[in-house]
């Protein structure tokens, strides 16, 4: 990996708008539907995604007008990133907000945009669409896989050389 890469050599703040977008890694936890303790605050992700979800690819199926089809679709930015406690510790964002390398499993790490569902971080096989979920049965999907799945995975990734 390049010492120059513009994610390492960039605050998040730094970035162009396509630098911006090229640093998600598409895994798509944050498409992952959450629920909030009305009395905690605490913020519960679920094993149930957003319905513009394409549980295949991970990717949002009409990503330039989400907003418009889904009001709640978060947006955010480099100032914002510190906020959201519910990104994953994986997340691409909040990994360089917090001053940490990527994932040896991100694509702009391993140059291979599928390297994010074999180490087990996307979404995928995980996961419904809420068009298939009543909405009485969200409080029972609330999952806590995220990190300890990954721990296992990193440690399964056999060494690779580096640039
Ligand atoms: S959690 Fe972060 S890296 Fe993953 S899809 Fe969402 S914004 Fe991208
Ligand atoms: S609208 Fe697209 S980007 Fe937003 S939560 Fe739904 S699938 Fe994810």
């Amino acid at each position: 990996m390049a010492d120059d890469a513009f994610w390492r050599t960039k605050s998040l703040d730094e970035l162009t708008g396509e630098e911006w977008e090229a640093l998600c890694d598409g895994c798509a936890q944050c498409c992952q539907l959450k629920l909030e303790d009305e009395d905690t605050g605490r913020v519960g992700c679920t094993n149930v995604t957003c319905q513009l979800l394409d549980l295949d690819t991970c990717q949002c199926t009409h990503y330039e007008e989400r907003h418009v089809r889904v009001p709640d679709c978060i947006e955010f930015d480099a100032k914002a990133v510190a906020a959201l406690h519910w990104l994953p510790q994986t997340c691409a964002y909040r990994l360089r907000a917090e001053g940490r390398e990527l994932m040896w499993w991100h694509y702009l790490v391993s140059g291979d945009r599928s390297t994010v569902h074999r180490a087990g971080i996307s979404v995928r096989g995980r996961v419904t669409s809420e068009a298939h979920v009543h909405p009485d049965e969200m409080e029972d999907r609330i999952v806590h896989w995220i990190e300890p799945r990954q721990m296992e995975q990193k440690q399964a990734e056999p060494k690779r050389s580096t640039d």
